[in-house]
């Protein structure tokens, strides 16, 4: 934003609301509070204070609340001013014609946002935090996007750099005095550090694949013969809990697919065909399809009928059992001739429960929430979930260290070793914004929504 200029939004959605809020980020903000709201010269910055807006006529538009920030003090770094008038949207267009009028400019999605980066508020993951504490939908999610706004993150990479930085000074010391040779000891010198590196960096990486679950919902996949009650079990687990999203209209399906918050998680329930005897071509590309649903889930629950011997299940089910957080539901348990007996079938986690009746329902809620924690997301104890674009960034920054290690091995000139590892401090600079790059920012702020 060109220096001088002040910003106008509306920050809470259009339409009808009890309350509105607008917001002006820049350096007329101050005077606006006397032109616009009659308040004195030099306003008291965090109080809250009732007052008539007022247009350029003199005319009364509202009666509103205000809040004034000084620059330096505020969300952007900037003078602020937000002023909450009833959330009417003809009164809303009002005020800010009026402030458009006055000089103020419409602010473009995430402006304040990204004014308060170039400002150094915040770093660029914290900024992109603050999208995802908008957007996170359970409480698990929110509380990742809350770490990552408190600028966790930021930490880490900060000590990654400097990490990868104390090797490159050493390194540059050999460039400097050739004649002392890189010691022998390297294996225990910057080799063995850039190994660890390296490995710092690939697990960090790994974390992106958590965070689009946060985001998206962890994949539960609901397996099971035809009958055992696989559709009766969504509904279950579905009623009663707030269902978020549904699977777009008009769209070819094979499966049913609900998202629903379980716990403190963000869940898709996913429902497949039966897997039985097959006997029909039909019926084999129903069950391959059911296979792939299987080995992309993060939680299997799977599901029997226990008034019937247990089912005779294909290898590949029982190794994906095997493989994932999965649990057995033995279902039907209202009925008489349930029994209760040995399964033979191999999961981490069983529960007996009735879907038609509901029993046992809750308990199998808890299941999965042990279940995901403890063997999905147990693996990041420190919490810090990195985004596909930090994942990316990572990525190149371990290419390089694997290119560095490979030039110390094959004894290649330092000034290389030296270069690479530059690339790969580039790399994780990017994560927290030591970028020259306006195409990256303008992509990634264009996903806000105007008035952050
Ligand atoms: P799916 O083919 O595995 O999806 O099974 P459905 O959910 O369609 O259920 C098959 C049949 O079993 C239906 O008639 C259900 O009403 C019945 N059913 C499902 N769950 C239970 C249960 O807990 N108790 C009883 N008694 N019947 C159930």
């Amino acid at each position: 934003m060109p220096l001088g200029e002040t910003i106008v939004a509306l920050a809470t959605p259009s339409g009808e609301a009890a309350i509105a809020a607008i917001r002006v980020s820049g350096p007329s903000s101050h005077h606006l509070v006397t032109q616009c709201l009659g308040g004195r010269s030099s306003p008291t910055p965090r109080r809250m204070t009732l007052a008539k807006y007022r247009d350029r006529a003199g005319d009364v538009i509202d009666d509103v609340m205000y809040a004034f920030f000084a620059a330096g003090a505020s969300y952007t770094g900037e003078a602020m001013l937000e002023v909450f008038p009833h959330g009417n949207p003809f009164i809303v267009r009002r005020i800010i014609e009026d402030l458009m009028a006055r000089g103020c400019r419409a602010a473009e999605p995430g402006e304040f946002t990204r004014t308060a980066f170039l400002n150094g508020k915040m770093d660029l993951s914290q900024a992109e935090a603050v999208a995802e504490v908008i957007r996170a939908r359970s409480d698990f999610a929110l509380a990742t996007a809350r770490k990552r706004l408190s600028g966790e993150l930021g930490r880490r990479m900060n000590s990654l750099m400097d990490k990868h930085l104390s090797v490159l000074a050493r390194l540059e010391a050999y460039i400097d005095f050739p004649e002392e040779d890189l010691p022998p000891e390297t294996e225990d010198g910057p080799v063995a550090e850039l190994r660890m590196l390296e490995r710092e960096l690939g697990e960090l990486r790994h974390t992106s694949h958590y965070t689009a679950m946060l985001e998206e919902g962890v994949r539960a996949v609901i397996l099971g013969p035809p009958n055992a009650g696989k559709s009766s079990l969504l509904n279950a687990l579905v009623g009663g809990e707030r269902v978020i999203v549904s699977d777009a209209p008009g769209t070819t399906r094979d499966f049913i697919e609900v998202s629903v918050v379980i716990g403190p998680y963000l869940l898709r329930l996913v429902d497949t065909a039966g897997v039985g005897p097959v006997d029909s071509e039909i019926d084999r590309r129903g069950i391959e399809k059911t296979y792939e649903q299987m080995e992309a889930a993060d939680l299997l629950l799977m599901v029997v009928d226990s008034t019937l011997p247990c089912p005779d299940l294909p290898e590949r089910i029982g190794g994906a059992l095997h493989g994932a957080a999965s649990i057995l539901v033995e279902n039907k348990v209202d009925l008489s001739a349930c029994r209760e007996r040995e399964s033979e079938i191999a999961t981490e986690f069983r529960c007996r429960v009735s879907a038609l009746r509901g029993t046992g329902i809750a308990e199998l809620k808890e299941l999965m929430v042990s279940a995901l924690k403890s063997e999905v997301f147990d693996n990041q104890a420190d919490g810090i979930f990195v985004s596909v674009r930090h994942g990316d960034a990572l990525t190149r920054a371990k290419s390089a260290v694997e290119g560095a290690l490979d030039k110390l091995r094959h004894e290649v000139p330092t000034e290389l070793v030296v270069s690479d590892l530059r690339a790969a401090v580039d790399a994780i600079g990017e994560i927290v914004g030591r970028v020259d790059n306006e195409a990256m920012l303008d992509r990634l702020f264009g996903e806000f929504c105007i008035g952050k």
